[in-house]
């Protein structure tokens, strides 16, 4: 441990703060459960339902502090008990060249990560969600939805990472070539997923013909929102949550709703909610978080290549040498509290973008039918009431219920 390297300093702060400011804002977010309701809320949600929803809430939080608890601890021993060098000289004796060590490496410590993470997710899947009927997974489904995930990783991921390692290795503009391949790498991929990624997981099929379909369609048809398909998803065989989302470019937009969306939903309740989606859509949130997305990554590539040119950020971590893969995990280690100031940073985009698609809603719809379906998703959800700003500002893609409907009120 060298406390004279400034690239050691910046990862313990940054490792140790990241840990304990994700602790203080669990804590200070339960104990939102312990004030008195403002009085819009009371009315919404009734008491039982809130220390339900209290009670959920303390069940999650307190696994994510034994997961972040294990995951941490098991970061600093591996690091300060010398097994980055280790696996440095580990892994050269491969005689695979840069590259394909790379790829190695990092393929081995995400495996690693996985399986310290499988415990805490299958908890959270069949013991805290189960005990608040969400979970609708079987073990079956949950396993084969893991390996799906681990091949899709490895087959789309492993060539991009070889690119990337090639970039560095070669390219004096690596930052530039890298960050230009990952542009285009999103851009195929939020076009691919609804097509071909999804369906891996998913089932869709058309909504069946009726009064639900005629009724959104027209409403997309009165919003000149040029829909070719309506379907239903069955998000029922994991969970009891509900969901809608909208996808396709130009003109072949798709609209997928959850089966356990319309099961709880009415029809004015469920159209408020696709014209919600819309509005998304019609005032372009999603160009301006890829290019926000697009401006955070090309910072992220500049540290990177700042991080692998000096020797003092790998003996940081007890490495002599600069083996090009384990420097990429590294630097994502170093990387955690910016990764999380700029989260919040998107995070703020999203919610500002919420705000904006709910007002969209009340346009189309007026207010009440999307007001209503607010509700009932909380209740149903046992989302947290009343969300401390502190976790709101970390973790908060969408506003808390209360600050929706007061928006949607005014
Ligand atoms: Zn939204």
């Amino acid at each position: 441990m060298s406390f004279s390297n400034p690239w050691f300093i910046a990862a313990v702060v940054g490792v140790l703060g990241v840990f304990h400011l994700e602790i203080i804002a669990t804590f200070l977010n339960l104990a939102q459960f312990r004030h008195a309701l403002p009085q819009r809320l009371k009315e919404i949600f009734p008491d039982e339902t809130v220390q339900k929803a209290g009670e959920y809430a303390s069940k999650s939080a307190s696994l994510d502090l034994q997961r972040s608890t294990v995951s941490t601890g098991a970061l600093l021993l591996f690091w300060w008990g010398g097994g980055f060098d280790w696996l440095q000289r580990w892994s050269a004796g491969w005689g695979w060249g840069a590259i394909a060590t790379g790829v190695g490496v990092i393929g081995l410590l995400m495996l690693a990560q996985n399986f310290l993470s499988l415990p805490f997710d299958a908890w959270d899947t069949f013991k805290i969600e189960a005990e608040y009927g969400f979970n609708r997974t079987t073990p079956r489904t949950f396993i084969a939805d893991r390996l799906k995930g681990l091949v899709l990783t490895t087959v789309l991921g492993g060539p991009l990472l070889a690119l990337v390692l090639w970039f560095f290795q070669t390219q004096v503009h690596a930052v530039l070539y890298t960050w230009l391949t990952v542009a285009g790498f999103s851009i195929i991929m939020a076009w691919l997923s609804p097509r071909l990624l999804m369906p891996l997981f998913l089932k869709f099929q058309p909504l069946a013909d009726g009064p639900l379909r005629e009724a959104l369609l027209a409403l997309a048809a009165r919003l000149k929102f040029p829909v070719v398909d309506v379907s239903v998803v069955d998000g029922s065989r994991r969970s009891s949550k509900a969901n809608a989302f909208l996808s396709g470019f130009g003109k072949n937009k798709r609209i997928a709703l959850f089966d356990t969306l319309i099961e709880k939903h009415t029809q004015p309740e469920l159209e408020a909610i696709l014209a919600h989606e819309i509005g998304h859509h019609k005032c372009r949130h999603v160009p301006q978080q890829i290019v926000l997305g697009l401006l955070e990554s090309g910072l992220m590539f500049y540290l990177l290549h700042l991080a692998l040119q000096s020797p003092a950020f790998f003996q940081a971590f007890g490495i002599t040498g600069q083996p090009l893969g384990l420097g990429l995990v590294l630097f994502s280690i170093i990387y955690q509290p910016a990764s999380l100031l700029l989260g919040m940073l998107s995070s703020a985009l999203s919610r500002r973008h919420e705000f904006q698609a709910d007002a969209f809603a009340r346009e189309a719809c007026g207010g009440q039918p999307l007001m209503d379906g607010l509700k009932k998703l909380s209740v149903d959800h046992l989302t947290h009431p009343n969300p401390h700003a502190l976790t709101v500002w970390l973790h908060y893609s969408h506003p808390p219920i209360g600050q929706r409907l007061a928006a949607l009120e005014a």
